[in-house]
């Protein structure tokens, strides 16, 4: 394996995502983080699946309107 993969999973990078773009990540092996190449984000994947989760919700619920949360 030479120089960039793909990682294991093709993880969406989260900063672009919010900005209406989906774009995969690339995986660096010896860093063990991903990164995306076109907004300069970099993060483990405990990082990128917390991140990737606050998007979708955020993202999700752009459409309606919160002035509180309820998590129960
Ligand atoms: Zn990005």
């Amino acid at each position: 394996m030479a120089q960039s993969t793909k990682g294991r999973l093709n993880y969406r990078c989260p900063s672009c995502f919010m900005r209406d773009l989906d774009l995969d990540m690339f995986y660096d092996e010896e860093k063990k983080e991903y990164y995306c190449l076109r907004c300069q984000y970099v993060g483990s994947e405990e990082d990128v699946l917390q991140k990737n989760q606050m998007a979708r919700f955020r993202y999700k619920d752009m459409l309606k309107r919160f002035d509180r949360f309820d998590f129960d």
